[in-house]
Formats: C-alpha cells, structure tokens, sequence
C-alpha cells in the first residue's frame, strides 16, 4: 500500500534506524542525511518517512509531506549556510535520469559552483 515501509528498501532501513545514516535533521515526517558518495561539499539526501517510489508518486499520494520534504531541503541549506551563495534541489525521477534509490528523495547541493545544464 502506499507509504506503508518496505523491507527491501535501502532509506527505509534508515528510517527505523536498521542501516546507520549520518543525520543532519529530521522531522516527524521527513529525515535528511548525508550522501554516501557526496558530489559536493553539502549533499544532503532529504526523504519521506513514508515510502513512496520517486518525487511525483509522493506527491499524489501524500502532497502534505511532498511540501515538508521541500521545506526540509530550504532548512538544510539554511543550517549548512550554502542558502546565500545558492543551492540546488534535485529529485533524480527513473532510472533514465539517474535514479538509483526507489524512495523519493530531494538532493540538496551548495558549497561550490554548480553548472547549467546539469549533465
Ligand atoms: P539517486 O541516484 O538519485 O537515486 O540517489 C541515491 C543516492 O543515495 C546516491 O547519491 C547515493 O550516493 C546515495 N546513497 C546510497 N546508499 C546510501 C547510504 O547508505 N547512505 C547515504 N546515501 C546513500
């Protein structure tokens, strides 16, 4: 069912605590942590405490949590002082843009020039 946890997923172990993350904030909806593999000084993984497949799914099923994973990643900035210089926010959506976590997720990005178009 939609949102309910799912035991083969990666961030949903992190939600319950079963796969250690370094987290940065968390809300009772929302956890963000840091990447594993990070692609520049602040990266920054936000998520939905409920699982749901990518960035649109959440947002039909629960547009509520959609807005406070947004919320989430403008705090992050904030908290890890990239908000003045400029940040980026981006939802990887299928596995042809690069999707490789199938549970929604905002990565949040600043800390050093950052290029358009992304590749
Ligand atoms: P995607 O490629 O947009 O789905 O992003 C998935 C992200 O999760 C990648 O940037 C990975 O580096 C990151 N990642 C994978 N496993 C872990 C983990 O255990 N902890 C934190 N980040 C992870």
């Amino acid at each position: 069912m939609a949102g309910e946890p799912r035991s083969d997923c990666l961030f949903c172990k992190i939600v319950v605590g079963e796969v250690p993350a370094t987290i940065v904030r968390e809300t009772e909806t929302t956890v963000a942590f840091r990447d594993i593999n990070p692609q520049a000084p602040t990266h920054v993984l936000v998520i939905p405490k409920e699982h749901h497949a990518d960035a649109a799914a959440l947002a039909a099923a629960a547009p509520g949590i959609a807005a406070d994973v947004l919320r989430e990643a403008g705090e992050v900035a904030a908290q890890e002082k990239t908000d003045d210089a400029g940040y980026r926010i981006v939802f990887n959506t299928g596995a042809g843009a690069g999707q490789t976590v199938f549970h929604a997720h905002a990565h949040v990005l600043g800390g050093r020039g950052l290029e358009w178009p992304p590749g």
